[in-house]
């Protein structure tokens, strides 16, 4: 049974869950400065600052685990 006092917690998260979600977004948009996304093909692309290298990708996320895979592996930029 749902008391006065439940329905009130499901209210409150119910109206605080979209802020650190946008926020969270707000965040992911700006780790993927640099990215390309070509429209024809879907794929992403991305040059790294440090050593020029061109990678690319089938979706954004794959593309952020190239990029830090790169970055951390490969020419260390920014680290
Ligand atoms: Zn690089």
């Amino acid at each position: 049974m749902a008391t006065q006092w439940d329905f009130g917690i499901d209210l409150i998260q119910s109206l605080e869950i979209p802020d650190p979600f946008q926020t969270f977004v707000a965040k992911k948009y700006a780790n993927a400065k640099g990215y390309v996304h070509d429209f024809f093909t879907g794929e992403w692309s991305y040059k790294c600052l440090t050593c020029k290298e061109d990678m690319s990708a089938p979706s954004r996320k794959i593309m952020t685990k190239i990029r830090l895979y790169h970055s951390r592996n490969e020419c260390t930029g920014g680290y």
